[in-house]
């Protein structure tokens, strides 16, 4: 096959802005493929070799590029990057010089398209030394052969910059009408699509085994599945309506979201958006060899920051610490992870996207073996709105951003790249920012595990109710301390312990051990939210709840400075709170 009939193609597609037309010319050109080149082209006309999973791309830089085409047509760079300010596309600015090439190649011959893409192919794949000076030869090589048109398309393939606006699904239609036999077929072909995210080997199962072989299109390991998302409703009873009078809610946790591929001892791990971040999390993929017990599993998960000494979640902005190629090894310890498991899509030969959710969550239950860092999300089963409230309230106490409420009738099946009313999220519908600091008084402490041992993991912490001369609390805080203010503080403590909760606390929870409201320490936090469990101004913004710092962390100042009732007072946690909600909207 001609690499023209693709160059002619695209500048027919380029020129359109109709939808339809678009299809139209894809079609021609799907026609004229012949069935081995068939995925080769579906790549390129997206600007790929291969579907995006596989992170591979031919990355040239658009100076090698210039360097590619003066040694292609005999012209100096400098000359090239003239043209190129003037006409700020280096597709144009190639065919210009390709078309007043100065030397003519001896033995000029068609470029074919198998020809082109072999070359992008070991372009993509130079590397090292010497990787520069091979992929200018390798561009020069062609554009040395290629028609101006072509050598247009060439440069801007190579250099990411084929922006022909060809979405997944017009290929799919293009499928479709090519092979497919119409466009009832697409269907079909959308659903292999979306359990593959490869729109290449969609179009190779279909030219070679009809749209029978579409239909039985399987998943594959180590093909990302394009996620199920989900709508996003206001109010308990809403969601309940909508999900049948009874539903799944589960924690929403907020980290990344993982698919895990096990295949035996090799795990993969892809990213929301389908990309390979097995590089980014190597503790997570050792975590799920130890916890999952099929040999080969589809597995979704979030990952979550979790605070190294405590084991709290930590606010989803420290996984951007994971985002990195080098010293992935410190970034492990300083900001480790925890997967809480929240779907089953295969397992051992068993498709299970087709199964209703509460078969794949049995899957799942079934298959994880749960530790303190691999969970299964947190559920309960409800078909009441006031439980419902209370479990999403506990999810935000917790450091989660709400609930995801799932569908578990017959028909909840795991509806791959598609956002539908079988999930739907209850969301805060704010985000606040804790700008100031506040001083707490230290009335109760738990005992630490691990490293904490002998210390202690978490200190309870009130603010001061002046009206009733009492202390209600507002958070546990476990961020913050130093090795050395963790040695000092059953010391700095002892005097003051108490053995039961001193009469001006008010607390929900049982602290391991009590002390009388004495010390205050500084405390900054992420946000302050609507919590079920602390006192502090309980009733007075929701009925049943009070507040709480979310993702507290002590500052290093102790205030000897401050008495108990010096400490922040509950009014003023109320104000925050309220300013919040004022100053922020998501
Ligand atoms: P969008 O869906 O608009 O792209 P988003 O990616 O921020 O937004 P949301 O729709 O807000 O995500 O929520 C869905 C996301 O919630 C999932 O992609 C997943 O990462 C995360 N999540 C956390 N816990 C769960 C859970 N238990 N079940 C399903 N998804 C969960």
């Amino acid at each position: 096959m001609r690499y023209s009939l693709i160059a002619d193609a695209y500048e027919k597609i380029e020129a359109t802005t109709k939808r339809l037309e678009m299809t139209d010319y894809l079609v021609d050109l799907l026609k004229k493929t012949p069935k081995e080149l068939i995925d080769k082209v579906v790549y390129l006309t997206q600007g790929k070799l291969y579907p995006d999973f596989m992170g591979i791309e031919i990355g040239v830089a658009e100076k090698l590029a210039i360097r590619a085409i003066a040694r292609a047509s005999g012209h100096s760079e400098t000359e090239i990057e003239e043209d190129l300010k003037r006409t700020g596309d280096i597709g144009e600015t190639t065919q210009n010089f390709v078309a007043k090439k100065k030397q003519v190649t001896l033995f000029q011959q068609p470029l074919t398209v198998q020809k082109v893409y072999e070359t992008f192919e070991k372009m993509a794949k130079a590397s090292g030394e010497g990787a520069m000076d091979l992929k200018t030869s390798l561009l020069a090589g062609l554009l040395a052969n290629a028609t101006p048109k072509e050598a247009k398309y060439i440069t801007r393939t190579v250099t990411g910059k084929l922006r022909l606006g060809i979405a997944d699904m017009t290929v799919l239609d293009a499928l479709a009408i090519a092979y497919g036999g119409g466009k009832e077929a697409r269907e079909f072909l959308e659903r292999a699509y979306n359990i593959s995210s490869d729109l290449g080997r969609v179009a190779k199962v279909l030219v070679e085994e009809g749209l029978e072989g579409i239909k039985k299109f399987k998943v594959m390991i180590g093909e990302p599945i394009r996620p199920m998302l989900a709508e996003r409703l206001s109010s308990p009873q809403e969601i309940l309506e909508k999900l049948g009078g009874k539903c799944v809610a589960e924690f929403k946790y907020d980290g990344e979201r993982i698919q895990a591929h096990i295949d035996n001892e090799k795990i993969t791990l892809f990213s929301r958006r389908l990309e390979n971040i097995t590089s980014q999390y190597p503790d997570a993929a050792e975590l799920l060899k130890k916890h999952v017990k099929a040999k080969q599993a589809i597995l979704e998960a979030e990952c979550v920051a979790i605070d190294p000494e405590t084991g709290e979640m930590r606010p989803f902005q420290e996984l951007m610490h994971r985002r990195r190629k080098y010293g992935i090894q410190k970034a492990i310890e300083e900001y480790p992870v925890s997967l809480f498991m929240f779907d089953a899509l295969y397992i051992d030969g068993k498709d299970l996207t087709v199964e209703p959710y509460p078969i794949r969550r049995e899957f799942l239950e079934k298959t994880i073996i749960e530790g303190e860092r691999v969970r299964i999300a947190e559920y309960i089963i409800t078909d009441n709105p006031e439980e419902l409230e209370r479990f999403f309230l506990l999810a935000i106490e917790n450091g989660c951003e709400g609930l995801i409420c799932k569908s578990i009738g017959k028909d909840s099946i795991y509806r791959a790249g598609a956002r539908g009313w079988l999930w739907i999220k209850y969301k805060r519908d704010y985000k606040g920012e804790m700008t100031d600091t506040v001083d707490l008084v230290i009335v109760g402490a738990f005992h630490g595990k691990g490293r904490r041992a002998g210390t202690y993991g978490a200190l309870l912490l009130a603010a001061y109710d002046p009206e009733t001369d009492t202390f209600k609390t507002v958070c546990k805080c476990g961020s913050g301390f130093t090795d050395e203010d963790l040695a000092n503080l059953p010391k700095m403590l002892e005097p003051h312990r108490i053995p039961h909760k001193h009469p001006r606390v008010i607390s929900n929870l049982e602290a391991d051990v009590w002390f009388e409201p004495k010390k205050v320490i500084e405390v900054i936090g992420a946000e302050i939210t609507i919590s079920p469990i602390h006192t502090c101004a309980k009733d007075k913004i929701r009925k049943g709840a009070g507040l709480a710092i979310r993702f507290p962390r002590f500052t290093g100042n102790y205030r000897p400075d401050k008495a108990a009732e010096d400490a922040t007072t509950e009014k003023e946690i109320i104000e925050m709170y309220r300013s919040q909600l004022k100053v922020s909207t998501e």
